[in-house]
């Protein structure tokens, strides 16, 4: 087994374990493999471990990886976009994602509307929240969350699955668990709001390899994870 391959099924056990903790079942949370900076025979070794959701960050990167990835890998995967996101790299962006994680502002969301209709699709999105309060972090400040997801999930062309957000980057275990749990608090506010398009919007992608284990504890559906899978990332 390449070193991969290995990281994968570490990462699924670390899953079902920390599944398993609170009483969840591991079928409840997929694993994203996040795959920034790594060259295509590393990503082709995670497919072929058993992975089907690749997250990217950067539209160029995408745009040279996925091709290559199809020529090198006969199976098929789910593309989402998990990086920030310009409005005029949503084109290029729908060219190979299916879905999009973090729409984080109105003319993003707007766009990638208007892009669906012109493509005659549906885009799934998440909405980014900012749950640790971290001024380098994008996404919505958990007071705006609701209002502006109910209007996602209201837009012609989107299909809301969630809410998405990156765990506060501290040391202290509790505050990255209260960023979770308020988030699964917005989360089920969202689903029970009775608004178009929230009632299937339950998903909650939370917790990367430092944290994916208390993020899971609170709630998490699924984990995007680069340097658990991968390693230490060079560049
Ligand atoms: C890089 C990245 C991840 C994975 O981070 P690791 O700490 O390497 O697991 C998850 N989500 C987003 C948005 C990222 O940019």
């Amino acid at each position: 087994m390449n070193d991969v391959a290995q990281r994968w099924s570490a990462l699924q056990e670390r899953v079902t374990r920390a599944c398993a903790v609170v009483g969840r079942s591991p079928t409840e949370v997929a694993i994203l493999a996040a795959v920034k900076t790594q060259p295509p025979e590393r990503i082709v070794a995670v497919l072929e471990a058993g992975a089907h959701l690749l997250g990217h960050n950067r539209a160029q990167e995408m745009a040279e990886l996925e091709p290559r990835l199809h020529e090198s890998w006969p199976g098929t995967w789910e593309t989402h976009f998990i990086g920030a996101l310009q409005t005029n790299k949503v084109n290029q962006v729908l060219r190979y994602a299916s879905c999009i994680q973090s729409v984080d502002r109105s003319a993003l969301a707007e766009r990638l509307s208007a892009a669906a209709g012109r493509l005659g699709r549906t885009v799934e999105v998440f909405v980014e929240v900012n749950a640790s309060g971290e001024e380098t972090k994008s996404g919505v400040q958990p007071e705006q969350a609701l209002e502006f997801a109910v209007a996602v999930a209201g837009m012609e062309g989107l299909r809301l699955r969630g809410l998405m957000t990156i765990g506060k980057n501290s040391p202290d275990a509790g505050e990255v668990r209260a960023g979770f749990e308020e988030m699964a608090r917005l989360s089920a506010a969202l689903v029970s709001s009775g608004m178009p398009g929230t009632a299937d919007a339950g998903e909650l992608s939370m917790g990367m390899s430092t944290d994916l284990d208390i993020a899971v504890a609170a709630g998490s559906t699924m984990v995007r994870v680069g340097t658990a899978l991968f390693g230490p990332r060079t560049r």
